[in-house]
């Protein structure tokens, strides 16, 4: 099918968008799809075509499209006030939201600072600690963050990332920080495997910490799994490891769970498979369940008090964003939580992640596979040239690509990252999905890599 409707937004499309993270002279060769309707697990194009919604329309969906609690929710708010500032005023949603943030997020995180993206939510964490030694008298202007980190696309949170695609270029624009290694045993820079990697990475965290801890305000990771380098799982008990060094030195443990907090990797947040209770954590993509942006940064009653003073001492945290706390985004992330609560979200999600894993082991077996890693609801298949020497294919072969093109003539949408091929479907995906979405990303690395 070709409607005219759908062929005049293609055509504006590539008239006047430009796309994120996209060779834009690329896309004007393709035909996009453009979505029009939702429904649960499923996109709808103008065309009336399908797909699955294998990547949560990038991490934020949890419960599906359309779920009338939440659609509700914002609807009512609707009724109410979108907006209103939190600049000398308060609102309903955003004080009812924090209190119910703070009990369900590791314990100690009670303080509720607002934005809109996860980079912001990031950039807030960076500049609360660094504020936080500046008023302890402390001079701890440095941080230390992990290879493969990705934490957004601002210069702060960019200055803590290193993937090379996305900060190279900007290096000059950058601030210096510490780098440990987070244990990618697939790809060990030092060809170790598990434990001896992970032995190794936390070395080399307990290496710069030892010589550098004086100057260092914070540790920022991505706990249990980096998303944006290819979904890398990390080994048990690394987590747990590099909290107990940032304790011994007195550092402050940065958890950015953007990607991995509500459910993704089978618990609330990923920080409580280590038991883990960070002193800054910062939420976005699933906060509203994928329907509004909004963000949150929560850290401790310590970081806080520290904050206090006379107002002539200017020691007031002196950042915000226009959108923070906005009304709408609240409602929906309380209908968000209400629906953990009310369907037993996490609990629910036991026999999807065994069903998903038992599925991914039979991609395992194709030859261009090189390794599949996951967590919940969360896989990263890697895609290699020969399996034997873990040669990556030429980029100019765009083979993560054209395998997520191919699924999507299978009526399943994915996104790649390079050579690895996502998978992170809606908390709410049905068995059958999984297995259909699974079927079609196996049949279309076939068909792309023979
Ligand atoms: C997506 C992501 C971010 C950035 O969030 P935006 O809303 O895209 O700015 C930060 N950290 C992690 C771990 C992410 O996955």
């Amino acid at each position: 099918m070709d409607t005219p409707k759908g062929k005049r937004l293609r055509s504006l499309d590539k008239t006047h968008i430009w796309h994120p993270f996209t060779q834009m002279r690329e896309w004007q060769k393709e035909e996009p799809i453009v979505i029009e309707r939702a429904k649960g697990n499923l996109l709808i194009d103008t065309e009336g075509n399908t797909y699955i919604d294998g990547v949560s329309s990038l991490w934020v969906n949890l419960h599906g499209h359309g779920k009338k609690t939440i659609d509700r929710a914002i609807k009512e708010q609707l009724g109410k006030v979108s907006h209103s500032t939190l600049l000398g005023l308060s609102n309903i949603p955003s004080i009812e939201l924090a209190e119910r943030l703070s009990k369900v997020v590791p314990k100690g995180l009670k303080r509720v600072f607002y934005s809109d993206n996860g980079s912001t939510a990031v950039e807030i964490a960076l500049k609360m600690a660094f504020q936080y030694w500046q008023l302890k008298g402390e001079k701890r202007t440095r941080f230390v963050a992990f290879t493969g980190a990705y934490h957004g696309d601002t210069v702060g949170a960019m200055s803590v990332g290193e993937i090379d695609v996305f900060v190279k270029r900007f290096n000059p624009l950058l601030f210096k920080t510490y780098r440990a290694i987070y244990p990618y045993c697939y790809r060990c820079p030092l060809k170790k495997s598990h434990p001896e990697c992970n032995l190794i990475c936390v070395e080399s965290l307990k290496k710069i910490l030892s010589r550098h801890h004086k100057y260092i305000a914070a540790c920022i990771i991505e706990p249990m799994v980096q998303g944006a380098a290819g979904i890398v799982v990390s080994p048990p008990g690394f987590l747990k490891e590099v909290s107990r060094l940032c304790k011994e030195y007195g550092i402050l443990l940065i958890a950015d769970e953007v990607a991995t907090g509500f459910g993704r990797t089978g618990r609330m947040f990923a920080c409580e498979h280590e038991g883990v209770k960070p002193d800054f954590l910062c939420l976005a993509k699933g906060i509203t369940g994928g329907y509004l942006p909004l963000a949150a940064t929560l850290t401790t009653d310590t970081v806080y008090k520290t904050f206090l003073g006379r107002y002539e001492d200017y020691n007031a945290f002196f950042h915000g964003h226009t959108y923070t706390g906005n009304q709408l985004g609240c409602a929906a992330a309380i209908a968000n939580l209400d629906v953990f609560d009310h369907e037993n979200t996490i609990k629910n999600l036991g026999p999807k992640t065994s069903l998903f894993s038992q599925l991914l082991s039979y991609i395992r077996e194709l030859k261009h596979v090189g390794d599949i890693r996951n967590i919940g609801l969360m896989a990263g298949i890697e895609l290699v040239q020969a399996r034997k020497s873990k040669k990556p294919f030429p980029p100019s072969d765009r083979i993560g690509y054209r395998v997520c093109k191919e699924a999507s003539k299978g009526g399943v949408f994915i996104r790649p990252i390079g050579d690895t091929i996502i998978l992170m479907p809606p908390l709410s995906i049905k068995k059958s999905e999984l297995r259909r979405m699974v079927q079609v990303v196996y049949d279309s690395i076939l068909e792309v890599t023979g």
